[in-house]
């Protein structure tokens, strides 16, 4: 079915700004590098997930939902976007967060994101690091469904098929705005967590036939999983749009090289890549996802890994609510 048809909802500023970074670009010496603004998605502070959420909170509303239950870490941007969202709408909106960072620090427990969450009403949950995620937001449900409820679940990020119909969006927006700069994408890069964002890319490079190699940056599992889990939701994603077999298992492509210590542990080269796009571009990336993402497309610049490439595309997912978060642990 084509994306059109699908109920959504309006929430985010599109499309958003595709930018080319001259500092950047000149400091690195590799292919022109550009930036789409989905930092700039406008709800909430933005971020990647309101795409997924206009379709998200259609279907909560078609099926007649009055309360919105999702999950994530502490700091998860998806539940800050989604907390604005069911506000927006005039929904309750429930919070489980996995304990998932150790040695928490007092800023990681109340600021940033999570201080948001609150502000936009939400009610948070925590359960321990570990915790079947899904079972722990089942049975918050069939609770609230015991007290009049009729509560509509959204998996961590976002990430099904419904949800990653927003990044097929995403790519035919892109596609349009490089054709009227009369430019075109050698590569499309973004940090890849819950897979949403990198299955929808895939499905819309296809889709649209512009078969732009799309190359996730992992933040958090290693690579054959990571590779895994995005292959299987973009495969549902185009059975869901009734397209079956458009993605091969080789068009899946996650470098799981510089997570570090795991997720949401800082690493040196987010840190130093956060710094250089503070200071050459204004811009801000968070340290979780897209500074992680960006330190990977710095360093493969380095490695020639985009040689003979004119000109790629770094998809901003945002996160920069996160670093009032993260303030006493980031070098400045
Ligand atoms: C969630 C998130 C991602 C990863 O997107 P997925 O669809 O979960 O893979 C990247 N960057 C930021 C800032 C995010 O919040």
């Amino acid at each position: 079915m084509p994306l059109s048809d699908y109920p959504r909802v309006s929430l985010a500023h599109l499309p958003t700004p595709l930018e080319f970074l001259p500092r950047l670009t000149k400091h690195l010496g590799g292919p022109n590098v550009y930036v789409k603004r989905d930092d700039c998605t406008g709800l909430g502070t933005g971020g990647n997930k309101t795409r997924k959420l206009e379709f998200l909170m259609a279907d909560a509303i078609k099926k007649k939902a009055d309360l919105i239950i999702t999950q994530g870490a502490v700091q998860s941007n998806h539940a800050r976007q989604t907390a604005a969202a069911a506000a927006k709408i005039g929904m309750k909106c429930e919070l489980v967060f996995e304990k998932r960072v150790a040695d928490a620090t007092t800023a990681y427990k109340e600021s940033g994101n999570v201080f948001l969450d609150k502000l936009f009403g939400a009610n948070i949950h925590e359960v321990a690091n570990g915790s079947d995620m899904t079972k722990e937001m089942e049975d918050l449900s069939d609770q609230l469904r015991e007290k009049g409820s009729n509560p509509y679940i959204i998996p961590g990020g976002g990430s099904n098929p419904i949800g990653a119909l927003g990044y097929v969006d995403c790519v035919i927006e892109l596609i349009a705005q490089a054709k009227s700069k009369d430019i075109t994408f050698d590569s499309i890069i973004m940090a890849t967590g819950s897979a949403g964002t990198q299955a929808g890319l895939v499905v819309g490079s296809k889709i649209t036939k512009s078969n732009i190699p799309v190359l996730g940056v992992g933040v958090n599992a290693p690579k054959e999983a990571q590779e895994e889990k995005v292959f299987k939701l973009a495969s549902d994603l185009s059975d869901f749009m009734g397209l079956p077999s458009l993605v091969s298992r080789d068009d899946i492509v996650a470098n799981c090289d510089y997570v570090g210590d795991g997720y949401g542990i800082p690493t040196l080269g987010m840190n130093k890549a956060l710094l250089q796009l503070a200071r050459l571009e204004g811009l801000l990336f968070d340290p979780v996802y897209s500074g992680k993402g960006l330190a990977g497309m710095i360093d493969l610049i380095g490695k020639g890994y985009f040689e003979n490439q004119k000109n790629i595309v770094f998809i901003h997912t945002g996160g920069a609510a996160g670093l009032f978060a993260y303030h006493d642990i980031l070098e400045t």
